[in-house]
């Protein structure tokens, strides 16, 4: 099983390519040209922290391949200061897309097909905080609004696109050693100066990243014995300043968890696992979580569905918060359904999620567990969405289409009937809302868990 893993691994990395390509969003016009979405193949963020300035800064490589010519689109919430384009010194322009669904940002140069470099520098502000014994810095995402992967913090494409990303980062003026907490492999190049290097399948909502002083969180290491051999490393953390449940517990939750979900549905797809303990609700990361305790089962869940089988867009991001809050619930069956919502139908760019997922789409998830009974319910085929599309960002058409082909029955008039309505036209009164999961927090509430 361990070479099996190994091998889906492989086969995931090479195709990665293709499967972005497939998921590339169709070109817009802007500016009297056309903005087109680039696939970015290789991406390394030179990531500095001067503790004697107190600034934070980043500079990114970035080489990506055009596949038409047009303007390239990136993203990133803060204004670069400097942008180079092969070398060249360009510009870059905030742009909405075509229906207003969401913002990103452009080259403003047309750009020929084929393989080009960008560079782009910027500071980096957004939950840094610099202390006496070092710096409080962190990449958390959220899914619930625009904007909120890592293009909050660094420049990234869309979700859709799978990239080989490295952090080079590095303490400028620090007397005391940091601690990376980070879903990459972490090397040391020397004093205060790291590599970290996450796997090629990676996606801007994939990466975990904080960076806290030495001696200013509690932490336990251990390992997580896989059903497939692995001996997992993983580590269970919260900071000494905010309330807890204690490591040990959290541990021993962890592993509960671990083991339900590697009986469902099999071999825990990432290499380590890291817990956050912080906060009120969660997110999910591949093989991580920022989490209170009670979302605990609900964020590792989705190690498996949301960045283990990947949603490609935001009418796809529904599915795993479905999944996640049908699990919540005890897996109910039920073989009745009423009302309609718009999850798999915003328009065309939209990024974030539908929220209607936790309470319709959990009880949609409940109904198709009722419909298909008789061919086992649901969990078997989620078992084979992670033995065959993991790491490998799809549509909810995809999905539709994978659910049809294993239970050889059509459920294409469902998914169109409950989740491609206008909009979301059920009694919110009569589902249990779950909606506290993913509580939005804002950057204020996010700086007192650095
Ligand atoms: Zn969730």
């Amino acid at each position: 099983m361990r070479y099996l893993v190994l091998l889906l691994l492989f086969i995931a990395q090479a195709f990665a390519s293709e499967n972005d390509l497939s998921h590339r969003p169709k070109s817009f016009n802007v500016n009297g040209g056309q903005a087109v979405f680039a696939d970015f193949k290789e991406a390394q963020y030179k990531i500095s922290y001067d503790l004697t300035s107190k600034r934070a800064y980043a500079v990114a490589t970035i080489n990506f391949e055009m596949l038409e010519s047009g303007f390239p689109i990136f993203d990133s919430v803060t204004s670069p200061v400097g942008v180079w384009l092969d070398g060249e010194k360009v510009t870059s322009l905030e742009t909405k897309t075509p229906q207003g669904e969401t913002t990103a940002r452009y080259v403003n140069k047309v750009t020929s097909l084929g393989s080009h470099e960008l560079k782009i520098e910027l500071p980096i502000s957004t939950l840094v905080e610099f202390v006496d014994s070092g710096v409080k810095s962190a990449f958390w995402t959220s899914d619930l609004d625009e904007r909120r992967f890592l293009e909050r913090y660094l420049p990234a494409n869309f979700e859709f696109d799978q990239v080989k990303m490295t952090f080079i980062v590095e303490f400028l003026g620090l007397k005391n050693k940091q601690v990376i907490y980070t879903n990459g492999s972490v090397l040391e190049l020397d004093n205060n100066n790291y590599k970290i290097e996450y796997p090629s399948y990676y996606t801007a909502s994939s990466i975990f990243f904080h960076t806290v002083p030495q001696g200013s969180t509690n932490e336990l290491r251990f390992k997580l014995k896989s059903i497939d051999g692995r001996d997992i490393p993983a580590v269970v953390y919260f900071s000494k300043s905010t309330w807890n449940t204690g490591l040990e517990r959290l541990k021993a939750k962890t592993i509960e968890v671990f083991q339900e979900l590697e009986s469902d549905y099999g071999p825990f797809p990432h290499p380590t696992l890291t817990v956050l303990q912080a906060g009120m609700g969660g997110m999910e990361y591949c093989g991580a979580t920022m989490t209170d305790f009670s979302a605990l089962g609900h964020e590792l869940f989705h190690s498996y569905f949301a960045r283990g089988v990947m949603p490609a867009n935001g009418n796809s991001g529904w599915l795993d918060e479905a999944l996640a809050s049908w699990r919540d619930d005890g897996y109910q069956t039920s073989t009745y359904m009423s009302g309609s919502s718009g999850m798999s139908s915003h328009p065309y760019y939209t990024r974030t999620t539908d929220r209607a997922a936790y309470t319709f789409g959990a009880r949609f998830m409940s109904f198709l567990d009722g419909k298909l009974k008789s061919k086992g319910g649901l969990k078997p085929f989620m078992r084979h969405m992670v033995d065959k599309r993991v790491f490998s960002p799809l549509f909810v058409e995809e999905f539709i289409a994978e659910m049809s082909e294993f239970y050889g029955v059509s459920v294409q008039e469902d998914f169109k009937r409950y989740t491609f309505g206008s909009s979301l036209n059920f009694d919110h009164s009569s589902h249990k809302s779950n909606s506290k999961v993913h509580r939005k927090m804002s950057l204020e509430e996010l700086k007192n868990y650095l």
